[in-house]
């Protein structure tokens, strides 16, 4: 069944030396976020400073074991498919047994002006190491309150490649959960197939395992921060953004549930159907 998926899906060939397709307005889907995970009992928190309106999402489990999940997105504001990913998330409400705390969207600016950077240029996915952004700093912290985090997903676009890929940063102490979220998305999503993206060998179809030498790295994503700070295990995972919104949806929620599922224990939960719609109206 995995081709008859495949080849419905085409490419849009609408991006030209940048990201040129649907764009989302930033407190539109942050204020859907809040709406879905109220509803489903979640806790709303705002992270600093308060003009960029951000919010982030936190449940506990009643579970003492569980397990502590960190999720981002939308630190790029060319990026549209990571925060509406959570949106679809939030109101399924399917999450495997964790303890949760996830931001929808770091870069409200940036969507505002289709934009990687923030308003004053500035690329908030290299401002981890000596951060001068106020968004940095901001969401730095109100991370460091958090406890040890037992995996960390960062949700991301590529509006050059040619399928699905991520980065995984694991520092060896457990097993990988790269090849299980391709494994996932395969399906729903074509898989980068180049040798190399961005300048990094790929070490399987659609897997990246950077060197993660910290300290060697002037300019820090937020990936290392974590990886220094929080986490042992984090992920950054890149939708091709050339492709129908809904299938780059699709693939990071694809990914996300099977990093969660593998990493965690899965808890039953009602279910909403949606099939191939966006979870928001956004301007073409
Ligand atoms: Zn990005």
């Amino acid at each position: 069944m995995k081709v008859a998926h495949l080849v419905l899906v085409k490419r849009l060939g609408l991006n030209q030396g940048a990201y040129w397709g649907q764009r989302l307005n930033p407190y539109e889907v942050m204020s859907a976020c809040r709406t879905a995970a109220e509803r489903a009992g979640w806790s709303v928190e705002t992270i600093a400073p308060e003009p960029f309106r951000r919010i982030a999402l936190v449940r506990p489990s009643p579970l003492p074991e569980a397990p502590n999940f960190y999720v981002s997105a939308g630190i790029h504001g060319d990026e549209p498919a990571g925060p509406l990913a959570i949106l679809e998330l939030l109101r399924e409400d399917q999450w495997p047994m964790g303890n949760y705390w996830i931001i929808p969207c770091l870069n409200p600016d940036g969507f505002l002006s289709n934009t990687r950077e923030n308003s004053i240029g500035i690329d908030l996915n290299r401002d981890f190491r000596h951060p001068k952004s106020n968004e940095v700093i901001g969401q730095i912290a109100w991370l460091t309150q958090l406890p040890r985090l037992h995996l960390s997903l960062l949700l991301h676009e590529d509006w050059e490649a040619n399928g699905f890929y991520c980065y995984e940063l694991n520092s060896g102490k457990h097993p990988s959960l790269a090849q299980t979220m391709v494994n996932a998305v395969s399906p729903v999503c074509p898989i980068e197939h180049l040798p190399e993206v961005d300048g990094r060998p790929v070490d399987s179809p659609g897997i990246i395992r950077p060197s993660a030498e910290p300290h060697a790295r002037p300019l820090w994503p937020e990936a290392v921060w974590l990886a220094v700070h929080k986490v042992d295990r984090t992920y950054t995972l890149e939708a091709p953004s050339d492709w129908p919104l809904p299938v780059r949806v699709n693939a990071l929620k694809a990914s996300v549930m099977a990093a969660l599922g593998a990493a965690g224990q899965r808890c039953p939960a009602p279910s909403i159907e949606r099939q191939g719609q966006l979870p928001i109206e956004l301007s073409p």
